[in-house]
C-alpha cells in the first residue's frame, strides 16, 4: 500500500490544503494528514478543533487519516513506517524553506522523499494566516474554507464587537 504524509499546521485547514489532499489521494492509497503540534507559532485553534475542522472538510474519505505529531517530522515518518512526505508549493517564497526542510529531513533519514505538488492557480494566494486575518474582522471567508467549517472558524475568530 502506498502511503504518504501531508504535514502542516492546519490552523485552520483551507481550500488550498483540501485541494492538495484530494490530489495526493489520487496518487496514493492513503494520506496521513499530520498536524504539527510543536510549532514555534502559537496556534489559534487547539489540536481538537483542528482535527474537527479537518474531519468536517474531508468527510468520511477512508483513504485519509488524521494524526498529530510533536517533534521531528522525520521521526514521525519513521514511527509510521512511511517514507513519502507531500508538500504543497504556492510560490517561490515557499520553495526556499520547503527545499531546506526536504534536504534536512533527508539528512536525518535518507529514505525519506519529499514530493511537491504545485498549488492550483485558484489557491495560489491562499494561506491559513490570510483566512485568520479576514475572519478576525468578520470578513467573508466563503471562498477560502470548506463550507462545513466556515461557521466554526468565523465563530472562533470573528470579533464580537466589530459588526
Ligand atoms: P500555511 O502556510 O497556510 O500556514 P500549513 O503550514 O498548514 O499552511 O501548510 C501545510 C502544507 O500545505 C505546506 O506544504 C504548505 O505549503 C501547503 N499549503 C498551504 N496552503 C496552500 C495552498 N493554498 N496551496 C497549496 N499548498 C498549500
Amino acid at each position: 500500500m502506498k502511503v504518504a504524509i501531508y504535514p502542516g499546521s492546519f490552523d485552520p485547514i483551507t481550500l488550498g490544503h483540501i485541494d492538495i489532499i484530494n490530489r495526493a489521494s489520487l496518487i496514493f492509497d492513503e494520506i496521513i494528514v499530520a498536524i504539527l503540534v510543536n510549532s514555534s507559532k502559537t496556534p489559534c485553534f487547539t489540536l481538537d478543533e483542528k482535527i474537527e475542522l479537518i474531519r468536517l472538510a474531508i468527510g468520511d474519505n477512508k483513504k485519509i487519516k488524521i494524526k498529530s505529531f510533536d517533534g521531528l517530522l522525520a521521526d514521525f515518518a519513521k514511527n509510521e513506517n512511511v517514507n513519502i512526505i507531500i508538500k504543497g508549493l504556492r510560490a517561490v517564497s515557499d520553495f526556499e524553506y520547503e527545499f531546506q526542510m526536504a534536504l534536512a529531513n533527508k539528512k536525518i533519514n535518507p529514505l525519506i522523499e519529499t514530493l511537491f505538488l504545485n498549488s492550483s492557480d485558484k489557491y495560489l494566494y491562499l494561506s491559513s494566516s490570510l483566512v485568520k486575518d479576514i475572519a478576525k474582522y468578520n470578513g467573508d471567508i466563503t471562498s477560502f474554507v470548506h463550507k462545513k467549517t466556515k461557521d466554526k472558524i468565523q465563530g472562533k475568530l470573528g470579533r464580537k464587537d466589530f459588526e
